[in-house]
Parts: C-alpha cells; structure tokens; sequence
C-alpha cells in the first residue's frame, strides 16, 4: 500500500457515494441524534446521584454537553463539508474525552470510555486510518488512568478486565470498518464512475440505454412489445431555484428509486438527460402500459413536490423483427417523447401513449 493512500481519507467519495445512494439525509439525521444523545447524556449524569461535585468536573460536563449539541446542529443544516467534518470529529472526541475524565466514579468512567468507539466508527467511515488510531490511542489513554485509578481503590482484577473490554472494542469496530471501507473503496468507486452510469441516480445512462435495450430484442415472446416510456419531470428548474440544486438532487435520486420500484426487473432503465427518464421493456403491452401509467402516481406520492409527464410508446416484436433494430428504438423514442409533449401540454402528471406506427411508416 502506498504511503499517500494508507494516510488519505474517505470523505470526499464515501461522501458523493451515501449522496448519489441517496442516504446520505439519513446519515445526516442519525449522527445529528448521537450528538444530540451524547448531549442529552452528559446532562443527566451531570444532574443524576453519584455525578461529579466539584466546579472543574461540572464545567467539563456542561462544555461536553456543548459540544454534543453544537455537533447535532451542524449534522441538522447540511451535509458538512470535509474541513467541518474534521472540527466535527474533534469537538465530539474533546466531549467524550471531557465527560469521561469528569465522571467522579472510575468503574462507570472506565465504561463511558467504550463511547470512544462511537467516534472511532465515524472516523473510520469518513477520515484516515491516522485519525482512528489516533482516537483509539487516545481512549487507551483515558480507559488507562480510571484503571489504575480502580485498581488502586483496590478492585484490580476487575480493572484489568474491563480495560481489556473497553481497548478491544474500541480497537475491533473502527478497525474493522476501515478496512472493509478501504477493500471496497475501489468497487464503490467504480460504481460511481463507471462509463455506463449516472453517477448522481446509479441508473444507466442514454448511451447504455441503447445498446441493452437492443438486447432486449431477443427476448420477446409471443404477443410480446417492446416499451418505451420517456418520464420528463414538471418545472424542475422552478424546484431548483425554490428549494436549491440539492433538493433538485435529492428529486432525482427518489425518482430513480421509484422507477426501479415501479419496473420490473428485466426493465433496462436510464437517466437519459438532465430530468429526463428513459425505460425500455418487453412485455405484454397491456401489462407494461399499466405499469408506466402508474408512473406518475408513483412521482406525485414522493416526499418532494414533483411531477412527471410521462409518454410510452410501443411496437409488436414480431411486427418489427425484419426491422432494423436501432431504426425501431429511435422511432420508439421519437413516438414516446411526442408523447410525453402533449402531456406536458396538458398541464403535466399524466401519462400519454403514442403507439406504433404514430410517425409515418416505419423505418
Ligand atoms: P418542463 O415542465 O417544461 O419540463 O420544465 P423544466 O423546468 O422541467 O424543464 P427545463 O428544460 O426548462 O429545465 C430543466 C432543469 O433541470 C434545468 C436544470 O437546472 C435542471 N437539471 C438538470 N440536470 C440537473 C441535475 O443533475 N441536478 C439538478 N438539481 N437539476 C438539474
Ligand atoms: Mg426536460
Ligand atoms: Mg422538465
């Protein structure tokens, strides 16, 4: 392994890779609520029976619970960037470090150093190999003074084997993430970059579109159509300009998501342009044409105010089969796209078909 790779770090790709899964607002959320337990935490044992009583102890508690709220607060506005991130890490690691330091009862000190992981884990997920061990070390570190502290107090059997259960899992889960992200980094990476797909959706773009729907051509039974449905989402821009190019973003990703949810699984589906959807499939046409009429139903209950106008358009395989193949997939897409123009006429959220032959003679 190289020495620039083995100190480099995740954020930017894991980052775009939970982005264009469309995950990341969850993960925005559930490290917004740790911050906020860890917030809600440090209170209760600063207020609770057997908490610290000096002033010094007490402050440190408050400053942690500071930092736990601070730390939810930047998770709830945005996702952070990589350089907020990093503060991230290191005001919530300054937190635990402070609220285990502070806690007058070494056992329960000692235990509350296993917290350490959770901050190990997000370093692991997000940042280099140098910040987790420099966590851990850090957490040995703590662990070690409560320790000695109850060894002292005369309980050192049970010292020992609790620092032993604090270093191992503060060692096994960060470590154990980071190598796993570091093996698949590759493989994750490919996938977002890779010459067939759109990176934001992970569906396949026009170019591919194509050629696996040319595919599709032998697959046809009796009776069977090839279906074309071409998905234009309404006044997209204006979504943009009201709610910012994220949010546009995150239409985007869900409309992917309700396109495979809504197709079947042989459907070859792809984002063919800016807020343009292309889905090709074999079917019975009846079937397939009730399925995309369904479309805009499906884009009209996501969570974002968006709507589609959807075209299809289909032909009978056998009608076609002495056609040129890649001449009956233009003429598809022509007849689809007409299609979806005159439901875009109409006011939008609806599905029109243009069926075969619509535009003249077939090539
Ligand atoms: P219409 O109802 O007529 O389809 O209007 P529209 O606003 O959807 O269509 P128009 O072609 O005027 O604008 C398309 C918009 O799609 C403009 C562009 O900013 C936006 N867009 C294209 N690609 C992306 C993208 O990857 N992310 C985001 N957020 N917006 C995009
Ligand atoms: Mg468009
Ligand atoms: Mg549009």
């Amino acid at each position: 392994m190289q020495r620039d790779q083995r100190h480099s770090d995740h954020y930017e790709w894991f980052s775009d890779f939970l982005q264009a899964r469309g995950v990341a607002v969850y993960v925005r959320a559930g490290v917004a609520a740790i911050g906020l337990l860890m917030a809600v935490s440090s209170v209760i044992l600063v207020l609770g029976a057997g908490g610290p009583t000096s002033q010094p102890q007490v402050a440190m508690m408050w400053v942690a619970a500071a930092g736990g709220v601070a730390s939810a607060a930047l998770w709830v506005r945005r996702w952070p960037t990589r350089g907020q991130s990093a503060a991230f890490a290191a005001v919530t690691t300054c937190s635990i470090t402070l609220a285990c330091l502070a806690y007058p009862d070494a056992l329960a000190a000692l235990l509350g150093c296993i917290t350490f992981m959770t901050i190990g884990a997000y370093l692991a997920f997000f940042h280099s190999t140098r910040s987790v061990l420099g966590v851990v070390a850090l957490a040995i570190v703590v662990a070690s003074l409560h320790a000695v502290e109850l060894a002292v107090a005369g309980r050192p059997a049970l010292a020992a084997v609790d620092l032993f259960i604090v270093v191992q899992a503060n060692l096994a889960m960060p470590l154990a993430i980071h190598s796993l992200l570091r093996a698949l980094r590759g493989d994750l990476v490919h996938a977002l970059t890779d010459a067939n797909h759109d990176p934001l959706t992970g569906l396949l773009n026009r170019r591919a579109f194509r050629t696996q729907t040319l595919g599709l051509f032998e697959r046809g039974g009796d009776g069977h159509h090839l279906v074309v449905a071409l998905i234009d989402l309404d006044k997209f821009k204006a979504l943009n300009d009201t709610h910012g190019h994220h949010v546009g973003d995150q239409a985007l990703v869900a409309v992917a998501d309700a396109l495979r949810a809504t197709a079947t699984s042989s459907a070859v589906i792809s984002r063919s342009g800016g807020e343009e959807f292309l889905i090709a499939d074999v079917a019975p046409a009846d079937e397939a044409l009730a399925r995309y009429q369904g479309l805009c139903d499906a884009v009209a209950a996501l969570h974002i105010p968006v709507t589609a106008s959807v075209g299809t358009a289909t032909a009978a395989l056998d009608v076609v089969s002495d056609h040129d193949p890649d001449g009956v997939v233009d003429h598809l897409i022509a007849a689809a796209d007409m299609a979806m123009y005159r439901a875009k006429r109409n006011g939008g959220n609806q599905c029109h078909h243009g069926s075969w032959p619509t535009l003249g003679s077939p090539p």
